[in-house]
Formats: structure tokens, C-alpha cells, sequence
């Protein structure tokens, strides 16, 4: 059976168990068809995909979060569901990243410093870069995105390498 690749962005494929196709988990790997079996496989994050052909989807089958995307004959689509957690989570890193912010910069305001120094400034800028970084891991934690996963095994693999030698 010839294999035909999806990765050409000119050529329209649908989704069927004879193509490859790019991961949507990781955006690295290439899914494969498990021989015999109606399911995909990455060959890089190693996540396993059950298929729905009539709906032109996968489904992510090897999580307790089960995630689904759409191929629209090019590209994988994710299907946006507004669940309630998903807005917990960004008011939550909002948050973070905002109330710290904010309260240091208007003690600021009420209580200026007796000697014009930038060190509120840089106080600023410090809690808005750390603050950010955790809403941000938080957020790539909770969504999966694709460069997240995908840097993710890149560091795991670097570490096993590092410690094996
Ligand atoms: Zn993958």
C-alpha cells in the first residue's frame, strides 16, 4: 500500500488509515495507523489516537482528559470547548500575574520612596516576569499546547542523555 504524506499543505487529504499525518498533541511527531487496529500512534510523544472517520477526528485515547481534533483535510483543528475550568484557570493566572502587580506598584504610589532610585521599578518588572512565568507554565499545563509537549520530551530526552553517559 502506498503511503501518502499529509504533510504537503498543497495537497487536500482526508483523513483515512493509509496517510501520515502530523501529531496534534506535540506537533513533531507523525501519526501512524497501529497495523490491524483502528488507532494512531506519534512516534514522538507516543500518544495513541482512536479515529473517527465519519467525523474526520481523532481522539487523544491514553489520557484521563480526553481531547479531540478535527481534520479539515490540511490541518488539525482543536474543537474549542468554553468549559467553566478552562475560565477558572485563565482568571486565576490573570490574576497572578495582576494583583501582585498591582498592589506593589500602588504601595508605591501611596508610599513613594524617600530617594529617587529605580529599584521599585525593577521590583515591578521582576514580580511581572515571574508572576508571568507561572500563570504561563500554568496555562501550557492545563491547554497541552503542542510547543509545550513537544520542548517538553526535547528536555526529558536531553536529561536522559546527560545522565546515562
Ligand atoms: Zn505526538
Amino acid at each position: 500500500m502506498k503511503k501518502n504524506s499529509a504533510s504537503n499543505p498543497l495537497s487536500y487529504t482526508s483523513l483515512n488509515y493509509s496517510s501520515t499525518y502530523r501529531c496534534p498533541a506535540c506537533a513533531s511527531g507523525e501519526l501512524n495507523v497501529i497495523a490491524l487496529m483502528d488507532v494512531f500512534a506519534c512516534d514522538f510523544c507516543r500518544h495513541m489516537f482512536t479515529a473517527n472517520l465519519d467525523t474526520q477526528s481523532v481522539q487523544l485515547a491514553d489520557t484521563v482528559r480526553s481531547r479531540i481534533w478535527h481534520w479539515n483535510g490540511w490541518r488539525w483543528r482543536t474543537s474549542q470547548q468554553r468549559d467553566t475550568a478552562a475560565v477558572m484557570v485563565w482568571a486565576f493566572s490573570a490574576g497572578l500575574t495582576i494583583v501582585p502587580v498591582t498592589l506593589i506598584a500602588l504601595s508605591n504610589y501611596i508610599f513613594p520612596p524617600l530617594e529617587a532610585s529605580n529599584f521599585p521599578l525593577m521590583w515591578i518588572e521582576l514580580t511581572l516576569v515571574a508572576h508571568g512565568v507561572m500563570a504561563g507554565w500554568l496555562l501550557a499545563e492545563y491547554h497541552h499546547w503542542p510547543w509545550y509537549i513537544s520542548s517538553r520530551i526535547r528536555l526529558k530526552q536531553l536529561r536522559e542523555r546527560w545522565f546515562s553517559s
